[in-house]
């Protein structure tokens, strides 16, 4: 665990997408220090953004989020933004050259197209 700089933080969530602020303090709440989702709530209040909406947010998400056993999302293995789908995918020798099958997470931006579709058969290596 990183040690806790309200300062740092503070100029983080200054910075960041109201989108991702949300994410932070619905998907990954429980993954954060109390103080971290204090500073977040407050940054979202100045922009309009109050306990209703927060409350809205994790209500829209819930259901569709892929939870740790901690008690919060998988982050997308691609980007910053809450795991709707988890499952064994290549990580890629310069993003090229399937090396090794390991679990990715995926949010609804990242998510391959046939992930809906039921699947049974483990990916080839040459399936992409
Ligand atoms: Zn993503």
């Amino acid at each position: 665990m990183l040690e806790f700089d309200p300062v740092k933080v503070r100029r983080n969530v200054e910075e960041a997408k109201t989108d991702d602020l949300l994410d932070r303090v619905t998907a990954f709440r429980e993954g954060m220090e109390p103080a971290a989702v204090r500073i977040i709530e407050e940054e979202l209040f100045r922009r309009g953004v109050g306990p209703a909406e927060i409350d809205q947010y994790r209500q829209d998400q819930a259901g569709r989020l892929v939870m740790r056993p901690e008690g919060f999302a998988y982050r997308c293995s691609f980007c910053q933004r809450p795991a709707t789908v988890r499952r064994v995918g290549w990580h890629r020798l310069w993003g090229l050259i399937p090396i090794l099958p390991r679990v990715l997470n995926y949010c609804p931006n990242h998510a391959p197209e046939e992930v809906d579709a039921p699947k049974t058969e483990p990916p080839a290596a040459d399936d992409d």
